[in-house]
């Protein structure tokens, strides 16, 4: 988009999951929109740095369900690989508490013991496990694929940055870095910085970081996630290990710059985990917010308030897997502000 136009039904601030995949969801029902986006490229932030893992389960019902949904969704596309996953826990209730989540949602899974995971990820035998899921229908996605589907049929303008935005004769005036846009409704797509620009709370943001590894956990194949005091996720990578200490650090939206906590935090993980980590040789490594409402459900849908307002925002730690369900709700409530 060269000139931004003065007038759009639809304005979605952030290319991220969120807005990409809200704006592909309306076109799908015939609706325009025009995704703004400070960035000069998509995936700069949580939706370019996602570790991939396809993990349908979830900690709660709601967040599981978007889950689910977007799994589904996204295996009608190229970025979705069918590996299956493993999730393991320290404790026995937990593992009870998924297996009856996994029925209430129709999603098979296996109860594995800890000797069957140890089959699949030997290096890990230093891992406390008592028991283990394995369901055969999440996979691994690949996010720079999914990125480049979802921008492929959409209109992003980038290098826009959405400066405020104020309610503006029964919608909305978006001021941005290259002009003022009037619009019907905007979606708060923003991700980490969610909220301010509607003049909201800001969310909780959290630093994440991602490893890439040679050497002392081989890749294997379904990716592994252990849930519990030493959470900790594994999966293969083209030959090398991608790996997470699952940390989250308070910090700032925009901080991706991997710091000494983060390598400390796996090197401590994996000297329990895989007590072989002297090897361990970091390839590359990577770090991003992940973003939390203050009960830590996404929230997705119209503002209670302000009719020209939808939000797709809180996608945490599973919107690389929910992107589609997301953007099918984000769509549906566009839809009805439009009405
Ligand atoms: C390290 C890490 C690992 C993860 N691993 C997984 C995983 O394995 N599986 C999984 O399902 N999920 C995973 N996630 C979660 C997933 O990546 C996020 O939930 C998801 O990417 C969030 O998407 P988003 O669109 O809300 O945010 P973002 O991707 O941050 O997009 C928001 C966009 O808004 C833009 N923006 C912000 N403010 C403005 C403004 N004022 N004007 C214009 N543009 C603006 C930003 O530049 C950004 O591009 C992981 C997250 C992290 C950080």
């Amino acid at each position: 988009v060269s000139d931004l136009p003065a007038r759009v039904d639809v304005a979605i601030v952030g290319a991220g999951f969120a807005g990409a995949a809200t704006a592909r969801a309306l076109a799908r029902r015939g609706v325009r929109a025009l995704v703004l986006e400070r960035e000069a490229e998509i995936g700069r932030y949580a939706s370019g740095r996602s570790a991939g893992l396809g993990r349908q389960l979830c900690e709660d019902d709601a967040t599981t369900a978007l889950a689910v949904r977007g799994a589904q969704l996204l295996r009608e596309t190229p970025a979705w690989s069918p590996t299956g996953g493993i999730l393991s826990f320290d404790r026995d209730a937990h593992a009870d508490e998924y297996a009856a989540r996994a029925e209430r949602f129709g999603i098979a899974v296996e109860r594995v013991d800890r000797a069957a995971v140890l089959q699949r990820w030997p290096a890990l035998y230093g891992l406390p496990i008592a028991a283990a899921l394995v369901a055969p229908s999440d996979g691994t996605i690949d996010v720079a694929a999914l990125l480049a589907w979802l921008a492929a049929d959409i209109e992003i303008a980038r290098g826009v940055a959405v400066e405020r935005v104020e309610p503006s004769g029964g919608g909305a005036r978006v001021t941005t870095t290259r002009g003022t846009i009037d619009a019907r409704v905007v979606v708060d797509a923003a991700g980490a910085w969610a909220g301010a620009i509607v003049g909201d709370a800001p969310l909780d943001t959290y630093k994440r970081h991602v490893f890439v590894l040679d050497g002392a956990v081989p890749s294997r194949s379904p990716w592994l996630w252990h849930l519990g005091d030493d959470e900790v996720y594994v999966r293969g990578d083209d030959g090398r290990t991608l790996t997470s200490p699952c940390d989250a650090a308070p910090c700032a939206p925009g901080d991706q710059q991997p710091d000494a906590d983060g390598e400390a935090a796996i090197r401590a993980r994996l000297r329990v985990a895989a007590p072989a980590t002297e090897r361990l040789t970091i390839r590359r490594a990577w770090a991003c917010q992940r973003a939390f409402t203050p009960d830590r459900a996404m929230r997705l849908g119209r503002d209670r308030d302000r009719a020209w307002l939808v939000h797709a925002i809180g996608l945490g730690g599973h919107g690389a897997t929910a992107a589609l369900a997301v953007g099918e709700r984000a769509a549906d409530a566009v839809v009805a502000a439009l009405a």
